[in-house]
């Protein structure tokens, strides 16, 4: 094309792009275009048509700013860093984006005037669930607050074909439901790349080769499976700034011409088949939110994630900067989200070998100083190792690789320690069972190495990862976790944003730290009216919610008592049910002095395969059929599990929530970031000395806080000698407790099967030590079931949470990630 032609092209798309217009009538006009025009449907269809119509209309408001973003970050040159993620829980999108667009009120106008009602149309959208949970959500919060900071940040995932599995409780067990949420393969926000599609080797063998012609040694990786990871790209819009990131998705695809030589044998079948085995790679997320080991195929979504992503930078580098690689670790920098990509390490080391033929030194120095790395959890069960010959047969060549730089690596180690044989053993990338250990791959790799709340990262030091934190103390810091306040706050507690827009204007949508102007408000008589008021439309809300999802009603004047995360035993949900059978118990003696009425909500999906969350999960059921169906009990207590938690369901949860709950066994839960969500909408913590319950306990202080339980360190040292029946035989409370759960009376159809969760909690090696906080749990509740009865007082706290809630921003948290780690320049656009 000539320039003139370009010019002219290019001045012709600026104008369709001017003439789609962010009015009402636009809006209008787009929606019925899709709707006629695209979907063939007419304005009373389904509401699937409804959504499809409007997010259509939506996307194409993004794609100039997508474009504009992608071509100025290009043109600039500028440092960029690449979020490496397995799972990013994004929820939906059509709210946020028409929030960050800014047109909310045009949208909804436009739909009005249609007769049609935007809030439906928002519910009809399925959550992208790519994810298990806090992991997954916290990589949607950071793409949210990188684009709303203009940072040059690009998201690597999978585009699993079935996210999170859908629950059901049947008979008050979990059943799991696949979720394909692609339904017919749709998901409006996504654009296919195929023109970015890369190849990925799994198998075969290697071997070294000399240059004929240099005469240099270098290895060929052959024979390999090669599958082919298409890009889709989805959008993501900063507030109200023109920045529109990407997130990049990899979907596995068979090569086009598969298996030539097997289709000419005449294998069809086989051929087809290694297909589909092909595409499996992206076909499922797994679901356990703590580690999956020795599974083939999730070996193999890590590589896929990680090869096509670092091929993707690699390639688009050499094209801008004719394969000089002088600068590129200057230029980028790869964050990756835990163990999971940390196979990054060994793939960029391949590729400036194999592709590039750089010498190992020169490619060493480039990876080691672009990869940084976030570590999500103390639990030891909890890391990730690979069996050495399961990586033998997938992954040859970046094994030959993993074993350089374990050599060069226990060399350093050598001359550090000299004669400390036990310490080389321990800090080996290849354990005595003949595992690679991805923690430790990760960290000999990155330049920084981060927890994500301040004792998780202090507790990292001390102790996981105490031998590296003596080699490289430098390399070791804190980036607490945030969430985004645009969904967290104003996308889901529109009630809220509307009383604060009038207080203290909108400021607080891009600083939350401005939050804290309410608490002039404090002692202001309508203030305090009107915040009582949102809290007490909340709780409606999500009393239709658990309405709906379980029969069960409840009385919007009651205290809402809320659990909601994955099971899992370290977050001790049986603490929570224990204290459910210590109130009911209280009733049937007659105990109900001062009573505070209390309605327990839980909720959480437990992983396939873990038999105890599963039953922890049956028994809340239990016990809530059992005190829903009491005559006697009536209001004064009500229990519901809402089944099939999501990101939507928190979207309406946590606004409506008087108290959160975060009673993980102190020294366990490495962050959390549910707690942060209730925080700001404005509900009290009853929480351990744990993760970031720190940092909130600081913030709000020991008056607007309930604090209970044993601390990280005292945990440790009680465990040396925790004798559970001594806490029974000396608490009377906890005593009718175990009594009533041991009688049967929770499972009066199904004798003896909360067996087991009795025995894990009377066995001395219970890991998370549930009867040595029970008493301090079960005063804590007291004093909040007092607490709540002075209404005037209890506003006031949940006015205070929120006003200090400011640093549990993932802004903030994005500033840290920039400042101390990536160092990007944000991108302004005009
Ligand atoms: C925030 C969130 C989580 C994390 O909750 P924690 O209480 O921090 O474990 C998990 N799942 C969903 C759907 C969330 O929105």
């Amino acid at each position: 094309m000539s320039a003139a032609k370009k010019t002219e092209t290019a001045k012709k798309v600026a104008k369709v792009q001017q003439d789609l217009g962010m009015s009402t009538k636009d809006i209008e006009n787009g929606f019925v275009h899709y709707l006629y025009n695209t979907l063939g449907r007419n304005v009373d269809a389904d509401l699937e048509y409804q959504f499809r119509a409007l997010s259509y209309a939506v996307r194409d408001r993004l794609i100039g700013y997508w474009k504009k973003t992608w071509n100025e970050y290009n043109e600039t040159d500028c440092k960029k860093a690449y979020y490496l993620s397995m799972e990013f829980l994004i929820g939906r999108s059509l709210c946020n984006n028409l929030l960050n667009l800014g047109i909310e009120d045009e949208a909804h106008q436009a739909m009005y005037e249609l007769g049609v009602s935007l809030e439906e149309i928002e519910s009809a959208e399925k959550d992208a669930g790519l994810g298990n949970g806090g992991l997954g959500r916290l990589a949607a919060c950071f793409m949210d607050s990188c684009a709303t900071l203009q940072l040059p940040v690009m998201g690597y995932g999978l585009r699993y074909e079935y996210g999170m599995f859908k629950q059901r409780i049947q008979n008050g067990y979990q059943v799991e439901d696949p979720d394909h949420w692609l339904g017919f393969g749709f998901y409006p926000w996504e654009l296919q790349r195929t023109e970015y599609a890369r190849k990925v080797k799994f198998g075969g063998s290697t071997h070294l080769f000399k240059d004929p012609h240099t005469g240099k040694l270098s290895t060929l990786w052959e024979g390999t499976d090669d599958v082919v990871a298409v890009p889709f790209d989805v959008p993501i819009p900063g507030f109200k700034n023109k920045t529109v990131n990407t997130l990049r998705l990899w979907s596995a695809c068979a090569e086009e011409a598969f298996n030539l030589t097997e289709f000419n044998a005449g294998s069809y079948f086989e051929a087809v088949a290694q297909k589909s085995e092909a595409e499996n790679i992206t076909m499922v997320l797994y679901p356990n939110d703590v580690s999956e080991n020795g599974k083939e195929l999730r070996l193999k979504q890590q590589y896929f994630l990680v090869s096509a992503s670092l091929q993707d930078v690699v390639c688009q580098w050499d094209k801008n900067h004719d394969g000089d690689f002088t600068n590129f670790a200057e230029c980028n920098v790869f964050q990756l989200n835990d163990t999971h990509p940390s196979l990054a390490v060994a793939e960029l080391m391949r590729i400036l070998l194999d592709d590039y033929a750089m010498e190992w030194d020169e490619a060493w120095n480039i990876v080691s100083s672009c990869m940084a790395y976030t570590n999500h959890t103390l639990l030891p069960e909890a890391l990730e190792r690979w069996p050495v010959p399961l990586f033998q047969k997938l992954l040859p060549r970046p094994l030959d690789i993993i074993y350089e730089i374990n050599r060069r690596f226990l060399k350093q180690v050598a001359m550090k320690w000299p004669g400390d044989s036990a310490r080389f053993r321990r800090m080996s990338l290849i354990d005595e069972g003949n595992n690679v250990c991805m923690a430790y791959l990760a960290i000999v790799g990155s330049f920084s190495i981060n927890g994500v709340a301040a004792l998780h990262s202090q507790l990292l030091k001390e102790g996981l990862f105490h031998d590296f934190y003596e080699l490289w103390p430098e390399r070791f810091n804190n980036k607490t976790n945030g969430v985004t306040q645009r969904r967290w706050m104003a996308g889901c507690n529109p009630g809220l944003r509307a009383l604060l827009k009038d207080k203290i204007g909108e400021g607080w949508i891009t600083d939350l730290t401005q939050l804290s102007q309410i608490e002039e408000f404090v002692h202001d008589k309508s203030f305090r009216r009107a915040w009582m008021t949102v809290k007490r439309e909340n709780k409606a809300r999500l009393a239709e919610l658990v309405k709906e999802t379980t029969g069960v009603e409840f009385n919007v004047e009651s205290l809402f008592d809320v659990q909601v995360k994955r099971i899992h035993e370290y977050k001790r949900q049986l603490l929570n049910i224990l204290h459910v059978i210590h109130l009911y118990a209280k009733i049937k003696r007659g105990e109900t002095d001062k009573w505070t009425n209390r309605c327990v909500i839980i909720g959480g999906k437990a992983a396939p395969g873990y038999a105890m969350a599963k039953n922890i999960i049956k028994l809340v059921n239990n016990v809530a059929e059992i005190i829903n169906d009491d005559p006697e009990v009536g209001d004064m207590l009500k229990v519901a599990f809402i089944p099939n938690y999501r990101v939507s369901a928190m979207e309406v949860i946590c606004p409506g929530a008087d108290v959160s709950e975060q009673i993980s066994t102190a020294g366990k839960e490495a962050s959390g970031t549910g707690n942060m969500k209730f925080m700001m909408n404005g509900a009290v913590t009853i929480g351990t000395l744990d993760g970031a319950n720190v940092e909130i306990l600081e913030a709000v202080g020991e008056d607007n806080f309930f604090l209970f339980g044993l601390k990280a360190a005292e945990v440790e040292e009680i465990r040396k000698h925790y004798n559970p029946q001594h806490h029974i035989d000396n608490d009377e409370d906890l005593r009718a407790v175990m009594t009533l759960l041991e009688s049967g009376h929770f499972s009066q159809f199904e004798p003896n099967i909360f067996n087991d969760i009795i025995n894990s909690l009377k066995s001395p090696h219970d890991p998370w030590m549930t009867l040595a906080d029970f008493r301090s749990y079960i005063d804590a509740q007291h004093k909040i079931g007092l607490a709540y009865q002075d209404h005037e007082h209890w506003n006031t706290m949940s006015i205070i949470n929120s006003a200090r809630s400011g640093i549990f921003s993932t802004d903030r948290t994005m500033k840290e990630y920039n400042d101390g780690i990536w160092k990007l320049d944000p991108i302004h656009l005009g």
